[in-house]
């Protein structure tokens, strides 16, 4: 999608994926013999460098990067320093959950109470008599869609929780009874400026993003700007350009708690591209190029997004809604070229628009009863 996005821009993108027919390898064909696309992992040092070469400005669209190797290349080529964006600080730093926790803590943001715990039988007793149960148990890195997080509801699962989590360094929080989970997204310029999205609704399942929301519906109507004023302020405490997703708890009493923040285009803004006047990839862009930021209004009363999750290793449940889709009227298909279906990869999405809430959920309603029995 940022690929996509950068074509209209004239902008040539050159893509470092291990897959030789990755999805944004189909969309950019190389333009020239020196813009060909690497064939490697994004966290193989030498892949990174090749990549680096190639470049004026690199940026990721995953945060499990290997950062160290980034800040190298920042000034491997002489006399000219490589524009990386977001800065390969900012990545360290949200990269380690426990690191990012701590540094939104530092600068004043509300987080629920977290502390780290070493991958002992005993240090999870001793988090979960701090920190009470049920107590949230995460993988300090590499975790995405929920794989990272194990749900600790009584003492005797601490050996199952730190085989589950694979004996990577972990960290508690403290277990948020939250009454919706809320996302804001924020484009950030080199220099500091911040613009954010609308504040969405976002509806998980399984850990894994489900349905979007936008705009985020209450009765308090001060509720979208507050949490709008949250994000910014925690996308400023952090240095570099381009796009954060931040993913928000909302309590029963109006309070919001920062979760997660994602330094890249996220699932939560995938709406955006038809529902926005500039769409979180195209603001991504101009964000990392100097570019002025284009407004983030929503241009349509009420939008969706639904995430097409493999069900199984069928493609058909995935053609069967998208034939659903293309009956109905406001809604946008984008499936990403993925080779197979497997259960929990995330195929594509589609994106509904329409005049009113009422409007949205008669369109809606076709989708989710096209979902694979238990998936809706
Ligand atoms: P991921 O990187 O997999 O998105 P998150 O930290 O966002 O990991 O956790 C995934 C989901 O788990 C969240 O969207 C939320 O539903 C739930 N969750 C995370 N932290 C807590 C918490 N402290 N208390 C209650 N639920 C939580
Ligand atoms: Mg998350």
């Amino acid at each position: 999608m940022l690929a996509a996005s950068a074509s209209l821009l004239n902008v040539k993108v050159i893509i470092l994926d291990a897959g030789e027919h990755a999805p944004a390898k189909q969309i950019v064909a190389p333009s020239a013999p020196h813009l060909t696309h690497v064939d490697g992992s994004f966290a193989d040092p030498d892949k990174i460098r090749e990549l680096a070469r190639k470049v004026d400005v690199l940026t990721v669209e995953i945060e499990h990067v290997d950062a160290a190797t980034l800040e190298e290349v920042r000034f491997a080529s002489q006399g000219k320093e490589l524009a990386i964006h977001p800065s390969p600080s900012t990545i360290q730093i949200i990269q380690d959950k426990f690191r990012q926790k701590q540094h939104l803590s530092l600068h004043g943001l509300p987080v629920s109470e977290f502390l780290e715990v070493e991958s002992s039988v005993e240090a999870v007793h001793g988090a979960a008599q701090k920190l009470g149960l049920p107590l949230m148990l995460k993988s300090r890195t590499l975790a995405y869609d929920g794989r990272g997080n194990f749900v600790l509801r009584s003492l005797d699962q601490a050996d199952e929780a730190i085989s589950a989590l694979g004996n990577r360094p972990l960290y508690a929080e403290k277990w948020v009874p939250f009454v919706k989970e809320i996302a804001v997204m924020v484009v950030r310029t080199g220099e500091g400026e911040v613009l954010s999205y609308p504040a969405v609704e976002t509806i998980h399942k399984d850990n894994i993003c489900h349905l979007v929301f936008a705009p985020l519906r209450s009765r308090d109507s001060l509720l979208s700007q507050k949490a709008r004023s949250v994000a910014e302020k925690a996308i400023r405490s952090f240095s570099g350009a381009g796009v954060f997703g931040v993913e928000m708890f909302l309590m029963d009493n109006g309070d919001i708690f920062v979760n997660e923040i994602a330094p890249r285009p996220h699932n939560s803004g995938h709406y955006t591209i038809e529902a926005c006047e500039t769409s979180q990839y195209e603001n991504h862009l101009r964000a990392i190029l100097s570019l002025p930021l284009g407004s983030t209004a929503l241009k349509v009363p009420s939008a969706a997004m639904l995430n097409l999750i493999g069900h199984s290793s069928s493609m058909e449940e995935i053609t069967k809604i998208k034939n659903t889709a293309l009956n109905i009227p406001g809604a946008s298909v984008h499936l990403y070229g993925k080779s197979e279906c497997r259960k929990g990869r995330k195929m594509g999405h589609i994106t509904l628009v329409a005049e009113s809430d009422a409007q949205l959920r008669a369109r809606l309603r076709p989708l989710l009863q096209s979902l694979p029995e238990s998936s809706s």
